[in-house]
């Protein structure tokens, strides 16, 4: 069965997944706003490296990604 265009699926630990992507990351806050999806962001959530600094689209497995 194929589960993985329905919104509420939960996401798999072992898919990589870019933190762009996820509700609990943001863009830093700067005075030149953000003219590039490979500026580093934050995560609110539990970053996978433990460091609230993440890259938003680097690949990674994450146990706390969240579903936009
Ligand atoms: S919870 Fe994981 S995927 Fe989401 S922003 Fe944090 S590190 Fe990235």
């Amino acid at each position: 069965m194929d589960h993985k265009s329905h919104p509420q699926t939960k996401h798999n630990p072992e898919d990589l997944i870019r933190c762009s992507r996820c509700r609990n990351f943001h863009f830093f806050e700067n005075n030149a706003e953000h003219d590039s999806p490979h500026a580093l962001g934050e995560c609110r959530g539990e970053p996978w490296d433990g460091s609230l600094g993440q890259w938003a689209m680097f690949q990674h497995h994450c146990g706390s990604f969240a579903a936009p």
